[in-house]
């Protein structure tokens, strides 16, 4: 995993935020903006929306910046 990255858990996944590749683009804010609170510390209310929700969000930013991995990957 590079150096500069975020990491945002709920009890069933990572979100994965990587500052130096975000566009800026705001897919991520408008999409779910429950979540992604771009002038908030942490900017990812991760508790705020459902893993499957956030999931589908996090594969729309276009830039990779972010991803997600499943925290028990053996289920
Ligand atoms: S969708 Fe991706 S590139 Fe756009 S603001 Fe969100 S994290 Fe950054």
């Amino acid at each position: 995993m590079p150096k500069e990255t975020h990491t945002y858990s709920n009890d069933e996944i990572t979100i994965v935020w990587q500052p130096k590749l975000c566009i800026h683009s705001a897919v991520c804010a408008l999409g779910l903006p429950q979540v992604f609170q771009p002038r908030e510390r942490p900017w990812i209310k991760i508790d705020q929306a459902t893993t499957e929700q956030i999931k589908a969000q996090v594969e729309k930013c276009p830039s990779g910046a972010l991803s997600w991995i499943p925290n028990h990957p053996e289920e």
